[in-house]
């Protein structure tokens, strides 16, 4: 063989982007070794990829999955590790070259910094890790001169059509949204709909927690954010724009007039391949694209009043630094209450711009500086607030409720 395997940490391997990693590994054997594979609780599906996939590391945040499957992995001669605080240790390997970072929500914060530190190559599919994060982390990218590339696919795509030309000459990016399961939903409508509905998603299939973020549109909030660290631009230089057939994924308009896009079938195999190897490009993994099949291709202008979600991450990132951690940790719990039955997706929407719009009120240990933070811990003790706080709108709704 030519060249040594890229070794790989896989942290959030029995998601969806974890799967579609591992499908990539497996489509161009020796060029990938995914040597750690992390995840929370299936230890069911962890022990499935181990054993295809033969890593030296597994991890299972859950303490419970690790009691029940800790024999199956050592029969194997995998050696299985416990407990969230291991990631930064398994990311920071030194026989590690790259970590996928594709646990979702904050918890992947730490073993992202850990990597980053550790002069590993980032491929990200985190994004709110990225929302967090935010300057803080892109600092920490600049200083270790590690590689950091998107897998999310707006991003990806934005990410080669700025390969055709310099960043001064960048006038805009533009993230394409597919508009979700409500596209065609009136307001009065989308007061009702189900649980069902929402998990229903037209064109990707995700984890639950993306799916419901795709139906708000708050996934899109976020990823404007995550394109605004990214990229370095500013809010206003980041467009959105509804295209429901999710072909084109994301545009760069230049000075001149010029406006370059990519476009594949909605695979997010493309991206994270692309992640893997850039600027490299292997064939193999995504069906070609017929755009004759397809015939039409749609673009739309963001409804506010059906979406009214989106334009708070503009508001975020017209505030302090604090500001983008407020609206992911509030995202973060009222789409854990709303999963957890405890709310319903009309109370989702309300309590997620209610609290964003007090997030100035918060009282308690925390509370709001304009000082940069320093650490990490900075960073999640305004997470923990903010989650406290959701947590408190959700009480005060639920006793609303009764009454
Ligand atoms: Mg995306």
């Amino acid at each position: 063989m030519g060249r040594d395997a890229k070794n790989l940490c896989l942290l959030g391997s029995t998601g969806s982007i974890g799967w579609t990693t591992l499908r990539v590994v497996r489509a161009h054997p020796g060029r990938f070794k995914p040597l750690v594979l992390a995840a929370r609780s299936r230890g069911d599906v962890l022990l499935e990829q181990a054993k295809e996939f033969k890593p030296k590391t597994c991890v299972l945040t859950d303490q419970d999955a690790v009691i029940k499957y800790c024999g199956d992995f050592n029969a194997l001669g995998i050696e299985i590790l416990a407990e969230a605080d291991s990631l930064p240790a398994v990311a920071a390997h030194k026989e590690v070259d790259s970590v996928v970072c594709a646990m979702s929500g904050v918890a992947g914060l730490a073993p992202m910094e850990s990597a980053i530190r550790a002069g590993k190559e980032i491929l990200f599919a985190n994004k709110e890790a990225l929302v967090v994060g935010g300057e803080y982390i892109m600092r920490l990218v600049r200083d270790s001169g590690v590689r950091f590339l998107p897998i999310d696919s707006e991003h990806s795509a934005i990410y080669q059509c700025l390969l055709a030309g310099r960043r001064g000459e960048v006038s805009s990016i533009t993230l394409t949204a597919s508009g979700g399961p409500f596209l065609h939903s009136s307001p009065d409508q989308m007061s009702s709909v189900t649980k069902e509905q929402v998990m229903a998603h037209p064109t990707w299939e995700m984890g639950p927690e993306v799916t419901v973020n795709s139906a708000t549109m708050m996934n899109k909030a976020l990823e404007v954010i995550e394109a605004h660290f990214l990229f370095g631009l500013p809010p206003e230089k980041i467009r959105v724009v509804i295209h429901p057939q999710s072909i084109v994924h994301g545009l760069v308009e230049f000075t001149d007039g010029s406006v370059l896009a990519q476009l594949s079938r909605p695979d997010m195999a493309l991206a994270v391949q692309y992640a893997l190897t850039a600027p490299e490009r292997l064939a193999g993994v995504v069906e070609a694209l017929d755009l004759a099949a397809i015939g039409t291709l749609e673009f739309l202008e963001p409804d506010e009043q059906r979406f009214p979600l989106l334009r708070l991450s503009y508001e975020a990132l017209g505030g302090e630094w604090w500001e983008p951690v407020a609206l992911n940790a509030i995202n973060e719990t009222l789409v854990r209450a709303f999963l957890a039955d405890q709310i319903d997706f009309e109370a989702l929407l309300k309590l997620i711009a209610d609290c964003f719009g007090r997030r100035n009120e918060i009282t308690g240990e925390w509370s709001p500086s304009a000082k940069e933070p320093e650490c990490l811990d900075d960073i999640l003790q305004a997470d923990t607030a903010f989650r406290n706080f959701a947590l408190s709108s959700i009480k005060r709704h639920g006793l609303r409720g009764a009454e």
